[in-house]
């Protein structure tokens, strides 16, 4: 039997009241939680699962306008993310990098003179710092693509590690003061006495609790609908409409760093990007999606799509059997139902009830992880003015955690002089997993047995105690396919190692 605190939480556990309460730690609850604590607003954040569990770590990675949305006419939403793409390489040069795109031209696609146009447009709607222009190109016998595709295009976006993102997200908010729930479910919200009054449910232990705060934001993402529905008790004024996405990775289908954006004759584009040094990422899909956010995984239809992509570009087939890996995402959108899901806007929406006398709610719908630093700060602008508070918006120009170096190889060098005995490539991962933060990880680390317990890869007990310690790792699955990616590096069996260690670990975790 259930103890009967779980039923009844009693009166607030924290008997502060909180300036705003975020339902939802993906990439937008972390951004409007970092935001609001930097303005001195008291956070709290609840996510019911790991940090970036749902779409915000199961997303095609990219920072990018998104070219394909300039044949929808929406360049307010390009130029938007255009401008957020220097922000942020800026600002997490570690997690985030430019990349360059190649856009095979076949004959059913719209003229040379069209996509000329279109590509310089996409180069001046917002200023470029470092990135290279587009450009023409020829493909010669080398090319990895049919012999038939000599023409094409190349141009510049940039890569994310988007789970990295949202976790030094989150990050940059604790240490600006908020508290960070995870395996916490938000599971009742009422307005009383001029107070949200919030019953969070302590997913490990069943644990429940009450808090007081003056602003709700409901930052579920695909969730953001059934919460209004069945947890927050207010009225649902834009449905959301849900589709999935979904990837495949196979071992690395050419050489050579860039990327293939590849347009297919019913007018959708599938990504081949570089992943993880020896794999490709295969993506994306749109395929409305009715069900739990948490269950979706790939279709036979669209593993089948994907692979007739890639056929009909590359010379070298690609068959089931390549496939190692695949993880699908529900995107919410916001704008309205029927026509093609890849035509729906991916912009975002902050739909706020306030009424006087009223605590106000603001719900994030759809959005891009491009944009999240631009949806957080006008979040937090209408909070700050809801709650009149008068701090402005500060994160353009803030750097995140470990972001604070001048260039990658310097880094590198640094760590290499520092650390000499560690090997090549995994002082490459942790620059570009940690930056900076890689001294915190190494510290007082004199060889190899420093690193401790070895769980295959280049995983070992130091890495892990780190991400326990400070990144919220709570399980094998946060460190092997959130944290970092070894879950496809590591043989079968290692990761049940690797959980029953954590569950030791995780007891001496820091409160
Ligand atoms: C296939 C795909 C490809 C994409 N590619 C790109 C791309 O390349 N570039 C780009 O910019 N964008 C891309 N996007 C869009 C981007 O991923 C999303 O816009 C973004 O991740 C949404 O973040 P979010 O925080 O709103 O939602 P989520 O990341 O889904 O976070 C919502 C969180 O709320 C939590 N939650 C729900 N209910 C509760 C509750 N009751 N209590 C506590 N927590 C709760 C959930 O567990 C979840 O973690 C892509 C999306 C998809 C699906």
């Amino acid at each position: 039997m259930r103890d009967a605190s779980v039923h009844n939480p009693g009166p607030a556990a924290d008997g502060d009241i909180h300036d705003v309460i975020i339902i939802g730690g993906g990439v937008n609850g972390c951004g409007i939680a970092m935001d609001a604590a930097g303005r001195g607003l008291k956070v709290l954040l609840c996510e019911q699962g790991d940090l970036a569990s749902a779409t915000s770590s199961r997303s095609s990675k990219l920072i990018h306008g998104g070219l394909r949305y300039l044949e929808f006419y929406q360049f307010r939403l390009v130029g938007k993310a255009l401008a957020e793409r220097e922000a942020l390489l800026r600002n997490a040069p570690h997690i985030i990098w430019p990349m360059r795109f190649r856009l095979p031209h076949r004959p059913h696609l719209r003229p040379v003179w069209m996509i000329r146009l279109g590509l310089f447009l996409y180069d001046h709607l917002a200023r470029r710092e470092t990135l290279p222009s587009s450009t023409g190109l020829k493909f010669d016998g080398s090319s990895p693509l049919k012999p038939e595709i000599t023409r094409g295009f190349e141009y510049s976006d940039a890569w994310v590690d988007d789970a990295r993102l949202v976790v030094l997200t989150a990050q940059a908010a604790a240490q600006r003061g908020a508290q960070i729930k995870t395996r916490t479910a938000c599971v009742e919200a009422r307005r009383t006495d001029g107070l949200w009054q919030i019953v969070l449910e302590d997913r490990l232990t069943g644990q429940r609790s009450r808090h007081r705060s003056r602003a709700l934001v409901n930052a579920g993402g695909p969730w953001a609908g059934e919460l209004l529905a069945s947890v927050i008790d207010t009225p649902v004024r834009r449905p959301l409409r849900l589709v999935k996405g979904s990837h495949i990775v196979v071992p690395r289908l050419h050489d050579g760093e860039e990327s293939y954006i590849l347009q297919n004759e019913d007018n959708r584009i599938v990504f081949v990007i570089p992943y993880e040094q020896e794999f490709s990422l295969i993506g994306t899909t749109d395929v409305d999606y009715q069900g739990d956010p948490a269950a979706a995984s790939i279709s036979p239809e669209e593993t089948n799509y994907l692979l007739h992509v890639i056929n009909n570009h590359f010379h070298q087939p690609l068959t089931h059997a390549d496939i190692v890996w695949s993880y699908s995402g529900v995107r919410a959108l916001f704008d309205g139902e029927g026509g093609a899901a890849q035509a729906a806007s991916r912009d975002y929406l902050l739909d706020v009830h306030a009424q006087h006398g009223h605590p106000p709610l603001l719900s994030v719908l759809g959005g891009k992880i491009t944009t999240y630093r631009r949806l957080a700060e006008e979040a937090t602008d209408q909070l700050c003015e809801l709650l009149n508070s008068p701090a402005r918006a500060w994160t353009r120009d803030a750097t995140l955690p470990g972001g604070d170096f001048r260039d990658h190889q310097s880094l590198l060098a640094d760590l290499q002089k520092l650390y000499p005995w560690l090997p090549a490539a995994t002082a490459q991962r942790f620059t570009r997993s940690y930056g900076t933060l890689t001294h915190e990880l190494l510290q007082g680390a004199r060889s190899m047995d420093d690193m401790g317990r070895h769980f295959g890869a280049d995983l070992y007990a130091r890495e892990v105690h780190y991400l326990i310690q400070t990144e919220w790792a709570l399980t094998a699955d946060d460190v092997l396919w959130r944290r970092t990616k070894l879950g496809l590096q590591l043989r079968a069996g290692a990761a049940a190692m690797l959980q029953d260690f954590m569950e030791i670990r995780s007891k001496w975790r820091k409160p």
